[in-house]
C-alpha cells in the first residue's frame, strides 16, 4: 500500500513525534509542525551528556570499560558541550553546576547494577535510522543494538528520567516497537527485544518482541501517518489534557489552557 503525502510540511516522522501525535495532537504540531523551541532543561542536559557518555565507554577496550571512565567521559562530554547555545544560562552559578554533575554521575553509577558492560561489545551505536515504509518515511536515533549469544537482535534505548510504574511501562515502548520495525525493514531480521534501561531506579524493563507485534505497528503507524495528513489537510491538532501538560513547554500557548489565568467571574 502507498499512502501518498498530501502536505509537503510532513515528509518524514520521527517515533518520538509519532509518540507526540498519539498522546496530544496539539503538542505535536507546536514541535514537528510550527517549530517552535524549547527551554533546555537541566534534565535533558543530563540525558543527553550521560548518552554521549555511554556512546564512547564502547569505544574502550572492555576491561576499561569502568565507572570511573564513564565517570570521566560524562565530564569530558560536558566540558564539550556545555557552550552550546541551548545550554546556555541553564545554571544560576558554578555551585549548582557541580551539584547536577554530582547528581548525574551517581546517576550514571546506577548503570552498572544493570549491566556489565566488559562482557559485550553492541553491534551499533547511534544508530541514524532513514526507512520508506512503502510509503512512510521514519527517521530516528537508536541508541544501541546488540547481539545475544544465539545471535539474535536486541535494541537498548537509555533513559534518564524517572522510570514510569510497570503497569504503565508498554506505553513506554511505543517508540522502541517502531525502531524494531525499521530494523527489521533494515536488515530482515526481526529484533527478539527491546528494552528500556532507566538509569534512574535503576530500572529495566524488557519486551520480547514477535514478527506480528511488528506488523500491528506498521498498521499502526500508517494509520497515525493518515491522521496526521488529515490534521495538515484540515489544521485541526486536538489538544488532549492530561498529566503531561504539566510538563509541557507550550502550556502558556495551547488553546486547552488559554482560559486558565482569568480571574473566576
Ligand atoms: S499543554 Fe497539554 S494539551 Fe496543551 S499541548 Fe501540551 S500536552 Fe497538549
Amino acid at each position: 500500500m502507498t499512502v501518498e503525502l498530501q502536505n509537503p510540511k510532513l515528509e518524514t516522522l520521527s517515533p518520538s513525534r509519532a509518540g507526540d501525535f498519539k498522546t496530544c495532537p496539539q503538542l505535536f504540531k507546536f514541535r514537528a509542525i510550527d517549530r517552535i523551541p524549547e527551554p533546555t532543561s537541566i534534565y535533558q542536559a543530563r540525558g543527553t551528556t550521560a548518552h554521549l557518555a555511554l556512546q564512547n565507554l564502547f569505544d574502550d577496550q572492555p576491561d576499561e570499560r569502568t565507572p570511573e571512565r564513564l565517570f570521566d567521559l560524562f565530564r569530558e562530554a560536558w566540558t564539550e558541550i556545555r557552550g552550546e547555545d541551548e545550554f546556555e544560562g541553564l545554571f544560576a552559578d558554578t555551585e549548582e553546576e557541580r551539584d547536577w554533575g554530582v547528581e548525574s554521575l551517581k546517576l550514571l553509577a546506577n548503570y552498572f547494577s544493570i549491566e556489565d558492560p566488559t562482557t559485550f561489545d553492541p553491534e551499533d551505536r547511534e544508530l541514524d535510522m532513514l526507512e520508506d515504509l512503502d510509503g512512510i518515511t521514519i527517521r530516528g536515533i537508536l541508541d544501541r543494538i546488540d547481539r545475544d549469544d544465539d545471535g539474535r537482535l536486541i535494541i537498548t534505548d537509555y533513559k534518564t528520567g524517572k522510570a514510569p510504574p510497570e503497569r504503565y511501562a508498554l506505553s513506554a515502548f511505543f517508540a522502541l516497537k517502531i525502531y524494531a520495525l525499521l530494523i527489521r525493514q533494515r536488515t530482515g531480521e526481526t529484533p527478539k527485544e527491546v528494552r528500556l534501561l532507566y538509569l534512574n531506579g535503576p530500572t529495566l524493563y524488557r519486551l520480547p518482541i514477535e514478527s506480528h507485534h511488528l506488523d500491528a505497528m506498521d498498521g499502526q503507524l500508517r494509520a497515525l501517518w493518515n491522521a496526521i495528513d488529515r490534521a495538515l489537510e484540515t489544521d485541526r491538532f486536538p489538544t488532549r489534557p492530561g498529566r503531561l501538560c504539566n510538563w509541557c513547554s507550550f502550556q502558556d500557548i495551547c488553546p486547552a489552557w488559554a482560559d486558565a489565568e482569568e480571574p473566576a467571574s
